[in-house]
């Protein structure tokens, strides 16, 4: 099909572009230009997916981008090398080689459910869309609106997940999975079952899953703040699972948030194999007035003066204070000789260099 019927079929209505699978998501100017630039420039664009309906009308169901593109150039509302289309007329061959550009058309055509099937695919081969975009484009109705409308208008959840500047909905995706979660009994879905609930949902009010979801973006909010470190999966397990402590935490609000921090960016917490765990069991201690000095954490300052101390072998490898074995300076972790939990202090002189093998081995052992 030439750009110049599939324009003016858009024009009268014959295909449709603005149907409910496409997405919201809108090429900025430049990309738009490029649509342009590729049609006067011979440069092929990709195919064009149309659904054929029972009334001999066409969907769009891939291209929705290239034919605004293409319907705002035309109308004089997108201006390409800074010149409208109408100024082109009299300036070269644009007009004339744009209108008779050829594009490829792939015309499908069966039930509902295919065309439902053949969305997905092209937008998951194509990888075009983001998770939560396919979602929106197979399963758009009430459920999702609600979730749109929560997004944009709960102070909470804008703030402890807040949609990017180009919002491809990651943190809405996030959202799902964690009223996933909360409804499974702390599992997370995998692969296809979030699709399989959204399905479920789709032409359900949203407000049951906010009632469910709401009390604990609050007490993320209201515990880790906006300073926390923590990511977001781990704040919302914790959540889940100490909500019923939430009084005691909010008290120790500004601890846990100092801790943690200082924590994460210990040497400790690079190397260690049970960071989630490390951090509940530093939480746990906060709360339960078992508070540790963050002073216990050596830095990476520490680490490098330890290091500039140590003589080093002809490979420029370090060794193990324990098993006297060899390795580069990232294998090697900075320990306590006498262990922070018998009075050992957080100072060089009590600091050496253990592998990771030998850190773990040694537990809490002198
Ligand atoms: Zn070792």
């Amino acid at each position: 099909m030439k750009v110049k019927e599939l324009y003016d079929k858009v024009v009268n209505g014959i295909i449709i572009s603005d149907i409910e699978l496409q997405r919201n998501i809108v090429y900025d100017a430049d990309k738009q230009a490029m649509v342009i630039d590729s049609l006067y420039k011979g440069i092929p664009l990709p195919a064009f997916y149309l659904w054929q309906r029972e009334d001999g009308k066409l969907e769009v169901l891939d291209g929705k981008q290239r034919i605004e593109a293409i319907k705002k150039f035309k109308q004089g509302n997108l201006l390409y090398e800074g010149k409208s289309w109408k100024a082109y007329a009299y300036e070269s061959d644009l007009q004339q080689v744009v209108d008779n550009t050829e594009l490829t058309m792939i015309v499908c055509s069966g039930d509902e459910k295919k065309k439902r099937e053949i969305f997905k695919r092209i937008n998951t081969l194509g990888v075009a869309l983001s998770k939560f975009e396919v979602l929106n484009g197979l399963y758009h109705g009430e459920y999702i609106e609600g979730l749109n409308y929560y997004f944009a208008n709960d102070a909470n959840v804008r703030k402890v997940l807040p949609n990017a500047t180009v919002d491809r909905g990651d943190n809405k995706y996030h959202l799902l999975e964690y009223i996933y979660y909360v409804r499974n009994n702390s599992v997370f879905p995998k692969r296809g079952e979030l699709d399989d609930y959204v399905q479920q949902h789709k032409d359900e009010s949203f407000n049951d899953d906010v009632k469910k979801i709401k009390p604990y973006i609050s007490f993320i909010r209201d515990v880790f703040g906006d300073a926390s470190k923590i990511g977001n999966v781990l704040k919302f397990k914790l959540a889940v699972k100490y909500i019923k402590d939430r009084a005691i935490w909010l008290q120790h609000k500004d601890a846990i948030c100092k801790d943690c921090n200082a924590f994460i960016k210990s040497e400790g917490y690079k190397l260690s194999p049970s960071r989630e765990d490390d951090i509940e069991a530093m939480i746990v201690g906060i709360v339960g007035n078992l508070r540790v000095d963050s002073k216990r954490l050596f830095t990476s300052d520490d680490k490098a003066q330890l290091l500039s101390t140590q003589k080093k072998n002809e490979q420029g490898l370090y060794k193990c204070a324990r098993c006297h074995q060899h390795f580069e300076a990232d294998e090697l972790t900075i320990d306590h000789i006498k262990p922070w939990s018998k009075g050992g202090r957080t100072v060089l002189s009590n600091a050496q260099l253990l592998c990771r093998a030998c850190n773990s081995e040694k537990g809490n052992k002198e």
